[in-house]
């Protein structure tokens, strides 16, 4: 018997002892930058020509590392391997195969610091960002390990005398896991694992900007004891390898966490049966968030404050479910913006290896697209604090405030994935509401209140798949707050959540007549 799940502790770096061994690990990966990756093909190694450079967001002169790019070749010959491979793992016994996850949870565990201190490098998070990042990687593999052991069991259904029913969740196929850089390590992890536990083999297309931390786990899946084929590794650009894949007839489904545009357009691209297909392909797709905190007046202002800029410049507010509005009653507006501002201030930002509040946002693309929001943030609203980028050695930009700002304006309403967020004073608790649901998302919110009818009202009308009451709205933890969104946000699956496992299989009926 399994113990209970329970998820994993995060690392207090207030103790010194943890801190030292932090900036071991630091010091090891730091020896191990550079260093070129090959693809993993039914567990051969292939190198190209053609690489992925993947650099530090924090320093633009250090190489993480080069990572062989797959084409459509050998996107083709991965497909050949997974589907070849599909028709022995699937019949491989689920406790087995999760057996296989539990034994890489405790790999990565032993080693937890060490993939942590990829992230710092890699994805530039912050010391404790990074920790919770590689935690959330454990608790997944942990997580649908005792989940795929419920599921072999099926769901009762009820016999009739002179029979014998039976329900049972078997494997898909084929599945093309398409995961983002923001948590470059969790994501990309609880999408393989969970396909690849319920019987599905994978072809695993990581970021383009983080594809080392998902070679790094590839290895200990392997360590594991993963057979060959299972999960191929084809790191390669989104547009060529991605396209291709979601396209191929022998796809069964697309497991993708990403921005609305690319959802949109691989959902899209899914639907169309090519020659040669027997199956509507099945798509999740978690996509993007525009998240709000509320705060009424009967709130306690310090916590509002501290939730407000915790969700959002944890990680450069590149989450998405950071808090990118503030929606706050008119009677407390001007002490709780004061309040944030005096917190966002405190705030230290630059190369996280050194153990900084905040690091750098993701690359060029994702400077340019915020510092965009900045200047159209100056004609929409009052710049209150932050405000300024800096390009000398990574992407780094300034904790930044908007106060006043109106309800429709575009900061209000577009994803901009960076450190900006937007203050709106509303009238009363229903305006807030209605400015919390004025958007197309609806992935995370927060309502920080002491007023009963104020949180049992927004627990029935605030829109959102994942809603907290006083605290925070970013750091969904696995199997305690299974997470998703409503609306563009995508399919609201509910990663993390006891129904996952069964986006990634099919419900087969038998009856016997006895
Ligand atoms: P992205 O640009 O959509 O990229 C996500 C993945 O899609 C990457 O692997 C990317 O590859 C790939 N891709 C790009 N074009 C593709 C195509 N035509 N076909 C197939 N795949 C393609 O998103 P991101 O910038 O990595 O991540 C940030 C976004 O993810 C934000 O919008 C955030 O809100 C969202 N997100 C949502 C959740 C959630 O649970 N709802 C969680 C985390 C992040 P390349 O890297 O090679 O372009």
């Amino acid at each position: 018997m399994y113990q209970d799940y329970t998820h994993e502790p995060f690392t207090d770096f207030t103790v010194e002892k943890n801190r030292e061994e932090f900036q071991l690990a630091l010091k090891l990966v730091e020896s191990e930058l550079g260093k070129e990756y090959p693809l993993i093909i039914g567990g051969e190694r292939i190198t190209t020509e053609a690489k992925i450079i993947s650099e530090n967001p924090s320093n633009k002169e250090q190489i993480v590392g080069a990572v062989s790019k797959a084409n459509q070749h050998l996107a083709e010959q991965a497909m050949q391997v997974a589907d070849k491979t599909f028709n022995t793992w699937k019949k491989w016994r689920p406790e087995v195969r999760a057996d296989i996850l539990f034994r890489a949870a405790a790999i990565v565990r032993r080693r937890k610091h060490e993939f942590s201190a990829y992230l710092v490098y890699e994805a530039g998070k912050p010391w404790k960002e990074a920790d919770a990042d590689t935690a959330e990687a454990i608790d997944f593999l942990e997580y649908y390990g005792r989940q795929m052991l419920g599921l072999k069991k099926g769901f009762p259904v009820k016999s009739r005398k002179i029979e014998k029913n039976k329900l049972a969740y078997i494997p898909l196929g084929v599945g093309v896991v398409i995961s983002p850089w923001n948590f470059a390590f969790a994501i990309m992890a609880g999408m393989t694992s969970a396909a690849l536990v319920a019987g599905n083999t994978v072809l695993l297309k990581p970021a383009s900007t983080t594809p080392v931390v998902a070679y790094k786990f590839i290895e200990v899946l392997e360590e594991a004891g993963l057979p060959d084929g299972v999960v191929n590794y084809i790191p390669g650009s989104g547009a060529e390898v991605g396209d291709y894949l979601v396209d191929h007839p022998r796809t069964r489904f697309i497991s993708f966490t990403g921005s609305r545009e690319v959802g949109i357009r691989i959902y899209e691209r899914a639907a169309k049966v090519h020659p040669g297909q027997i199956w509507l392909k099945r798509v999740v797709a978690e996509m993007g968030g525009k998240d709000t905190i509320v705060v009424d007046h009967t709130a306690d202002l310090d916590l509002a404050a501290q939730s407000i800029v915790q969700s959002a410049f944890g990680f450069s507010g590149q989450k998405c479910s950071a808090c990118s509005r503030a929606v706050i009653h008119e009677d407390v507006y001007d002490e709780v913006l004061e309040k944030s501002i005096a917190l966002t201030k405190e705030l230290t930002v630059g190369n996280p290896v050194d153990d900084t509040n905040m690091g750098p946002v993701n690359d060029q693309g994702a400077f340019d697209k915020v510092m965009s929001y900045i200047a159209i943030g100056k004609e929409e609203g009052r710049l209150v604090t932050g405000g300024e980028g800096d390009l000398t050695n990574g992407y780094f930009i300034q904790p930044t405030i908007f106060a006043d700002v109106d309800e429709n304006a575009r900061l209000m309403k577009e994803e901009i994935f960076g450190p900006v967020v937007a203050f709106c004073k509303v009238k009363d608790f229903d305006h807030a509401l209605e400015v919390a649901n004025n958007t197309e998302y609806g992935l995370t919110g927060a309502v920080i209140s002491n007023k009963r009818e104020h949180i049992e009202k927004a627990r029935e009308e605030f829109h959102v798949g994942n809603l907290y009451f006083n605290r925070g709205c970013t750091g969904a933890i696995v199997g305690y707050h299974p997470f998703g969104g409503f609306n563009m946000s995508g399919t609201d699956s509910k990663a993390g959540g006891p129904d996952y496992l069964l986006h990634f299989t099919q419900g087969k009926l038998t009856t016997e007549q006895l």
